[in-house]
């Protein structure tokens, strides 16, 4: 596996968290009727706990797996996560590892 698709797939999951934590506030809001009730509750709390581990996930432990450094910035995934690199950054910014290379 290259270590860019081993970023990429850390960054889906992490996103994924958070939009599933922010669907699930959207059933809460439009489609719960009493909000206090047992479903309500569990509803918040499952989905405030989905958006949390989602947002730490995407800045604490999105890490070059080299040199395990957090990337810690927004541009920077998006420019790692082209696909075809033309684009992308096509190194670590701390260790300088390729992100084609094989892990
Ligand atoms: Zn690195």
């Amino acid at each position: 596996m290259k270590i860019r698709t081993y970023i990429q797939k850390r960054l889906i999951f992490f996103i994924s968290l958070l939009l599933i934590g922010g669907a699930i506030y959207q059933v809460l809001i439009f489609g719960v009727e009493n909000k206090n009730s047992l479903l309500g509750t569990s509803l918040g709390v499952i989905s405030g706990i989905l958006v949390l581990s989602g947002l730490v996930g995407y800045f604490i432990f999105i890490k070059c797996p080299k040199c395990h450094k957090r990337f810690g910035n927004i541009l920077s995934y998006m420019s790692i996560t082209s696909t075809t690199g033309e684009r992308g950054i096509k190194h670590c910014p701390f260790c300088g590892v390729n992100f084609d290379e094989q892990l």
